[in-house]
């Protein structure tokens, strides 16, 4: 039995447009983030395969393909929901001060994970996340979906840097996507995620 489930995106295909096209939004949902999904439930089974197996090395690739295929799936499914058609404009309460309080403004932020999301060197995202140990805000760089990022950091803002998801619309001008994002941000949806993250019980999307 399937442990992992792809959920339906919270809007049409074509609600982000026109930021975003609903052909991308279609096949980056119901083929990419499918895979991943796919993915992580076919590793698990191949695991428990592996597991039963007298080499130590029988499982080592397999948790690899493990982490990069259950890391798409989570941070997809972040993704879809910190977007909205009536996304954009800026936090406001504890997410808007703690932004002020540790990248200095609001505009020192934005650049900041814009610049991060921009400049991952092939495929990856650009992340805000809520680093436990000092309690701060952090921008972290993730490549693929599973390196690069401190161990217990939560995501809660995450912009998609592969081709994938801009590619047939932007073509190369990656840039140009990611500032379309920020129209598109759903902040009510990130506030929740810091606010449960701070409170020790993140909120991750449904399985
Ligand atoms: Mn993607």
């Amino acid at each position: 039995m399937a442990v992992y489930t792809l959920p339906d995106l919270p809007y049409d295909y074509s609600a982000l447009e026109p930021a975003m096209t609903g052909e991308i939004m279609q096949l980056h949902h119901d083929k990419h983030h499918a895979a991943y999904v796919k993915g992580a439930n076919d590793t698990l089974e191949q695991l428990a395969e592996a597991g039963e197996s007298a080499s130590p090395t029988a499982t080592v690739g397999l948790e690899k393909t493990l982490a990069f295929n259950l890391s798409g799936h989570v941070l997809h499914s972040i993704f879809w929901q910190n977007l909205s058609p009536d996304g954009g404009d800026r936090p406001d309460g504890e997410l808007a001060a703690a932004i002020s309080e540790y990248f200095g403004s609001f505009e020192a932020f934005s650049k900041r994970l814009s610049t991060a999301t921009t400049g991952v060197q092939g495929s990856g995202w650009g992340v805000l996340g809520y680093e436990p140990l000092s309690g701060r805000l952090i921008i972290e760089q993730l490549y693929d979906h599973h390196g690069n990022v401190g161990v217990g950091s939560t995501p809660l803002l995450v912009f998609d840097a592969w081709e994938h998801a801009y590619y047939l619309q932007y073509r190369n001008v990656r840039p140009d996507y990611v500032a379309r994002l920020w129209d598109l941000v759903n902040w009510p949806d990130v506030a929740r995620r810091f606010a449960d993250a701070r409170a020790g019980t993140p909120s991750l999307p449904n399985r």
